[in-house]
């Protein structure tokens, strides 16, 4: 029997994960500059978390959870998104009282969706998030914006566009609803069945439709835009003035509608302009969410936040032709002939990575010549060498693989003589 990894997943093999890893680096500094703090969430949590915060009329919900009932009868699902845990982990944990508000928290963990597999579409992916919980100025939605920008200029990206848009308060998302049902229904035959639910459910999400997304209907439906009151005109005002301040350049769209319920106010996604990107453009969603917290159980807590995915960001690198240095090199390779020197050598490779330098010696008992080749292959900067002659004299044959040059060093000064050398 043949396995194989679970369709819509993926092995990350070594030739990948250094690009992971920095990926990761970069997310942990860059959370680290502007004060966000890590926190690990549960991969799966009660069902009715999703249903309740990602909402019952998404695709998410409807047909993309990994959902199953434990042993003890209860239904967990697979967390399909991060912002649902964090929150719940905010209310559950009294984050609210803590003296320093906003929160400001970050992922970076599996997800999971049941969807059909593509370039940049798996059923595992990896996501990356920040939430900032607890304060509704403006600034703070242009520094979540600006936060998601920097990570994609540290992994060298340039063609990026960042569409923003404002799905206004409460109060603006009523009349904007009763607007959308008017213009819909007496058409909203001709639409799909999801669309035919979604207009007594949350019509908003009609415009979001991949199926429908040709029908005349949608281009002259009700513009969001001309429903924004006052006070959401003014905030989402406030937010492009620091986004300008922020010198962060943007495009309103006025069509973009973010597919979870729990959005107010701000919306925003990053894409990929880069040609060779492929039919999904999109790297990085997010958008504020004041009611969140309340809808599971906590006080007012206003949120903003985002999610992006480390699989589209490295294919956009690879789109845009950026690559990350490479793998970095081993610092030492010990090569040892003969019983007698092995010993000495693997006590020599134990003190050289107590003093900080990458070594590696061989195992599987090979000639001289085949030692060699694995340190070429391996880039190793220097080779020691320790034969049986050598044990005898204390010494070692020391070849600096760059210039190829080689000299004799006592036992007692290998390690120190090495580290200068790397300096
Ligand atoms: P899409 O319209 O592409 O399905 P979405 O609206 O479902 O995206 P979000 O839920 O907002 O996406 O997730 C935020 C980000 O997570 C996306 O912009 C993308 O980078 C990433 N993402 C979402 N689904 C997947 C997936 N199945 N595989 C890889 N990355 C994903
Ligand atoms: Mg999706």
């Amino acid at each position: 029997m043949n396995f194989k990894v679970p369709r819509g997943t993926q092995d990350i093999l070594p030739t990948e994960t250094w690009k992971w890893q920095k990926v990761e680096r970069i997310i942990n500094e860059v959370c680290d500059l502007y004060r966000y703090q890590e926190i690990r969430t549960p991969m799966f949590e009660q069902t009715e978390l999703f249903q309740r915060t990602v909402g019952d009329t998404t695709d998410i919900v409807q047909k993309e959870m990994y959902t199953f009932t434990d042993r003890g009868n209860r239904s967990l699902t697979l967390r399909p998104e991060g912002t649902a845990s964090v929150v719940r982990s905010f209310v559950e944990h009294k984050m609210f009282g803590y003296p320093d508000q906003p929160v400001k928290l970050y992922y970076t963990g599996p997800m999971f969706r049941y969807e059909r597999q593509q370039a940049g579409r798996y059923r595992q992916f990896v996501q990356f998030g920040v939430e900032a919980i607890g304060s509704a100025d403006p600034a703070i939605d242009a520094e979540v914006i600006g936060l998601a920008m920097d990570v994609y200029k540290r992994a060298g990206l340039t063609e990026l566009k960042l569409i923003i848009n404002s799905l206004g308060d409460t109060d603006s998302r009523k009349e904007h609803r009763e607007a959308l049902v008017s213009h819909f229904n007496p058409h909203i035959a001709e639409f799909c069945s999801d669309c035919q639910s979604r207009i007594e459910k949350n019509p908003l999400r009609i415009l979001d439709c991949k199926v429908d997304s040709g029908n005349p209907l949608m281009a002259s439906a009700p513009s969001l835009a001309d429903y924004l009151n006052e006070e959401s005109a003014s905030y989402f005002e406030n937010v492009k003035s620091y986004l300008d301040d922020a010198g962060i350049p943007y495009v309103v769209d006025a069509n973009l509608v973010r597919g979870l319920d729990y959005y107010n106010h701000t919306a925003f996604e990053i894409m990929s302009t880069s040609s060779g990107f492929g039919a999904i453009t999109t790297l990085c969603g997010g958008g504020r969410y004041n009611g969140l917290a309340e809808e599971i159980g906590g006080p007012p807590a206003p949120g903003i936040g985002f999610a992006m995915s480390i699989e589209r960001l490295l294919l956009a690198m690879e789109a845009e032709g950026k690559s990350f240095t490479d793998e970095p090199a081993l610092d030492v390779y010990i090569v040892t002939l003969g019983d007698s020197a092995r010993r000495p050598g693997f006590k020599l490779l134990g003190e050289l990575r107590a003093a900080d330098i990458r070594s590696d010696m061989d195992y599987m008992d090979r000639k001289m010549k085949a030692q060699m080749k694995s340190a070429d292959r391996l880039e190793a900067k220097t080779v020691i060498i320790i034969g049986e002659d050598e044990v005898a004299e204390g010494v070692a044959q020391v070849k600096n693989m760059v210039d190829g040059t080689q000299e004799k060093i006592p036992f007692a000064e290998l390690v120190v003589t090495i580290k200068n050398k790397l300096k």
